[in-house]
């Protein structure tokens, strides 16, 4: 082993005289592991997210190298890059502080090595002791006195390496959430003309809010998808009171927030309820398993929703709510909204919306397009949906016949700019009534579609 590491290393001094070739300063980054094997899988990945931030942290010193001629390897001695600088204004030994600079702010500080060559391939070196990984002293007169077990170096390693990587997932998964919560809010508002609905064109059967009051409060939503993955990262995946009541705080503050953005309009409560189970779920899952299946994405929805109904309809005598008051006309099965929903985990999402949305195999992104698929989403949900927000500014008859128009409408091949769809435009601001709750479960199902695809 000892043979083919020094052999490596050789190879490397003849790789720096090459890349060198007597006209570049030469980078090169490797990692400081004590003992064997020098690289796997886990010192792999954070090689190769250190050499990421090393290339950003060159360019952002406007220090220009080449991906061509930059080198990536593995052999018995570790891990290994090597890029020659193009062009900069500074000096070999310039270059050498910037270098000691990354390392030091860097998480992994100890851990990397940067080494910086001159034109012939010459180390630039800052004359600086080098520091041990686990203790205060120096590097050498810890290895020298065998200060500690290379097992307790192994592990701390191991350890720290990690604690790096589950912190860059950390932050991957949550601009994830941010990102695509947020675009789930805007291309449900955007996607017109909708029955009822705000959207581009009109403000549908609304007269307090437009396309714009929903831009204000998706966008001061956004940071809070964030704050809800923090919450996910914290969960053990079985506690119960204490994480629904966290999540129902930032609930309300949220709810806040999108008052407080359209001067008092309620936009999206309905949405932030869904989505907020959701991106909590999905964040947890994709944390803990990397991937997102909808089973369990499902069980975790089901978990936090257990008995909602009773809980928040079933038990309250004044009806202060939409919501109660629908359920306290038309009872559970008509009338449990939402809440219902949630409580078995949103089987109109899961088992009709998602699977239409997911049967187109291209990811097109053409806007008229997208706006089309998800129009016909939106029917589909509609078809199924007993939205209480329907029954409460009308009755079951507009009810009914709003499903079996919707269905009618996403089974013909006329365009959804023409006959039976004007129709039920006309139809839906005629008896002024909003399907508020099924646009919820378009920006629930578009989503999951979204995040489903994600590998993190
Ligand atoms: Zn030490």
């Amino acid at each position: 082993m000892l043979q083919e590491i020094l052999e490596a290393r050789e190879d490397r001094a003849v790789l720096r005289d090459s890349v060198a070739d007597g006209r570049y300063i030469t980078i090169s980054l490797s990692l400081n592991i004590p003992g064997y094997p020098k690289s796997n899988k886990l010192i792999h990945s954070v090689f190769s997210e250190i050499v990421c931030s090393l290339l950003d942290y060159l360019l952002a010193s406007r220090i220009s190298f080449s991906n061509d001629l930059s080198i990536n390897k593995e052999d018995a001695a570790g891990d290994f890059f090597i890029t020659p600088i193009l062009s900069t204004d500074l000096s070999g030994r310039e270059v050498k502080n910037l270098m000691e600079q990354f390392e030091q702010e860097h998480q992994l500080s100890r851990l990397i090595d940067v080494d910086v060559f001159d034109e012939n391939a010459m180390p630039i070196s800052s004359g600086k002791e080098k520091k041990c990984i686990l203790c205060t002293n120096s590097a050498i007169s810890c290895m020298r006195e065998q200060r500690h077990s290379m097992d307790d170096i192994r592990d701390f390693i191991k350890n720290q390496f990690e604690d790096y990587i589950n912190s860059l997932r950390k932050n991957r998964i949550k601009k994830k959430m941010v990102s695509y919560a947020t675009r789930a809010l805007l291309y449900e508002v955007s996607v017109s003309p909708k029955p009822g609905l705000v959207d581009r064109i009109s403000s549908g059967s609304h007269t307090d809010m437009d396309f714009f009051s929903f831009l204000n409060s998706s966008s001061a939503l956004a940071i809070y998808w964030s704050e809800i993955a923090e919450l996910a990262y914290n969960w053990d995946g079985k506690e119960h009171e204490k994480t629904l009541k966290d999540l129902r705080c930032l609930g309300i503050e949220m709810e806040r927030e999108m008052l407080d953005s359209t001067q008092g309009v309620n936009t999206q409560k309905g949405a932030i309820f869904i989505l907020g189970f959701i991106v909590f779920a999905s964040s947890y899952l994709l944390y803990k398993f990397e991937e997102i299946k909808e089973n369990p994405l499902r069980e975790i929805i089901a978990f936090f929703n257990k008995d909602l109904v009773d809980k928040e309809l079933l038990s309250t005598s004044e009806k202060s709510s939409h919501g109660e008051e629908v359920f306290s006309t038309y009872g559970r099965k008509l009338g449990g909204g939402i809440r219902q929903e949630m409580e078995q985990a949103l089987p109109i999402v899961f088992n009709i919306a998602l699977p239409y949305l997911n049967s187109f195999k291209d990811s097109n992104s053409d806007g008229s397009l997208v706006n089309d698929r998800l129009l016909r989403t939106l029917l589909l949900i509609m078809s199924e949906n007993d939205d209480t927000n329907i029954l409460y500014r009308s009755n079951l008859n507009v009810l009914e016949a709003i499903k079996i128009k919707s269905l009618e409408c996403f089974n013909s091949e006329e365009d959804l700019l023409f006959g039976k769809y004007i129709n039920l435009l006309d139809f839906c601001k005629e008896h002024n009534v909003s399907p508020g709750g099924s646009a919820d479960m378009l920006s629930a199902t578009y989503f999951i579609y979204l995040i489903q695809k994600e590998r993190i």
